[in-house]
């Protein structure tokens, strides 16, 4: 199957072809008819399949059908994203798929001046991809005209829904056009926001690839039981011994983002931070960074990574088990996208996050896979850290602590492989 038996216009394929897609991925094939077709769509399909382009491909080929834009100044159709990265992302896509369509794409997002967004919004935007809290803020305003909008769209709709937008996102849905379509992306539902999707559209058509396994088939992903404040000392021998290999880190804390880093920085491997506490010229330089590779690590929080399209990743670590479960599944998603691989590894104290780890297998329906640690791996992981070779004393506190455990008979080892 092709793109061109979509009866795509002309540009259009040309434009998908110059991006180097070559046939749809399931979740494009599976979803783009029916959107083609005028109906409201709930797609779920995994991390990293190519949803922005099962999304915005026909919603832009309907665009170009309808036409509207003669007399109109206004939005024709809204692309939601929760995060400032991904509004920036998934508008980057849409400007490479409107290519010489006549059809223009404006990404707004918080945290930068407005006055140059509501300038090319009064000159009429056709496709406008933006975060809720600027959006609603310009709507509010009197600056957003969306009386004629054709297409709504959320990303991440589970997230977006979380969040607690959906009164606004309700006010919005009664301002347009009552012949609208209505569409949702997400790699993750649950049953109450499944609810409120539906609460905001009509009898969508629901498309779900592989409902069963919710990590991605090119994700290889594993546990490595280690004790909380021997973390550090085993992602810096991943990044050692992977030199030429980009890693994204996840953590559970702004604070511990920061310590983590420097912790890296202290034993040569480069790093960089992103999460919430940041202003947004900073995340934006923190993620060119890691992208352009000029650092191997990028270390992040849930909610700024959440979607993040990379290419050629190839390692996740999850240096603190998730808290909330779904998260598991949209961070070792940030590898293995599109047609590559990726290996992800989570670090889980074998004490404190025992029951956290359960709660994420519980909710991706299965056990993850145990790496076994022998001891002399973990001794030769503690030896190879630079940390310990400039600090001495690291090294016997580490033997202290082992001796102490030792005593108490609680000695460390990596679990059995299941
Ligand atoms: P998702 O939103 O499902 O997590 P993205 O839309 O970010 O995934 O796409 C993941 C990667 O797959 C991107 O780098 C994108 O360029 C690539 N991709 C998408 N569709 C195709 C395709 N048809 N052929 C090849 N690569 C694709
Ligand atoms: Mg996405």
């Amino acid at each position: 199957m092709k793109f061109q038996a979509f009866g795509l216009k002309e540009q259009l394929l040309a434009n998908i072809e110059a991006m180097g897609f070559r046939k749809p991925t399931d979740i494009q094939y599976k979803a783009m008819r029916p959107i083609l077709g005028g109906d409201d769509v709930l797609a779920i399909a995994q991390t990293g399949t190519g949803k922005t382009a099962a999304f915005a491909i026909p919603a832009v080929e309907n665009l170009m059908r309808s036409q509207r834009r003669l007399h109109y100044t206004g939005v024709r159709c809204i692309v939601m994203e929760p995060t400032h990265e991904l509004a920036q992302q998934s508008g980057a896509v849409l400007k490479n798929i409107v290519v010489k369509t006549g059809l223009n794409v404006l990404s707004i997002y918080g945290g930068v001046d407005q006055a140059p967004q509501i300038e090319q919004l009064q000159k009429g935007v056709d496709i406008l991809v933006a975060t809720p809290g600027r959006m609603f803020d310009l709507c509010s305003q009197g600056y957003l005209d969306v009386s004629l909008c054709e297409i709504l769209i959320l990303d991440e709709a589970d997230h977006m829904l979380d969040l607690g937008f959906i009164g606004d996102i309700k006010d919005l849905v009664r301002r347009l056009p009552r012949h609208r379509q209505t569409l949702f992306f997400s790699a993750t539902i649950n049953e109450k926001i499944k609810k409120l999707a539906y609460s905001v559209v009509n009898k969508p058509v629901n498309i779900r690839i592989s409902p069963k396994d919710m990590v991605s088939r090119n994700v290889t992903h594993s546990v490595l039981m280690v004790n909380m404040d021997e973390k550090r000392f085993y992602l810096e021998r991943i990044a050692k011994e992977h030199p030429e290999d980009r890693i994204i880190v996840f953590v559970r804390t702004r604070v511990r983002a920061e310590r983590v880093c420097k912790a890296m920085e202290r034993v040569d491997v480069k790093a960089v931070c992103m999460h919430g506490d940041l202003g947004q010229k900073e995340r934006n330089i923190a993620l060119d960074k890691f992208r352009l590779s000029e650092v191997q690590i990028l270390i992040a929080t849930d909610i700024t990574a959440r979607g993040i399209d990379i290419p050629s990743v190839p390692f996740v670590v999850n240096y603190d088990v998730p808290d909330i479960p779904e998260n598991y599944v949209h961070r070792v998603g940030r590898t293995g996208r599109g047609m590559d691989k990726g290996y992800a590894l989570t670090l889980c104290d074998p004490t404190e996050e025992k029951e956290t780890l359960k709660e994420v297998e519980e909710f991706i329906g299965g056990p993850i896979d145990r790496m076994v640690m022998e001891k002399i791996e973990r001794e030769a992981t503690l030896d190879f850290s630079q940390a310990n070779k400039d600090h001495d004393d690291w090294q016997s506190l580490i033997y202290e602590e082992e001796a102490r455990r030792a005593k108490e008979k609680k000695p460390f080892k990596g679990k059995k492989s299941m």
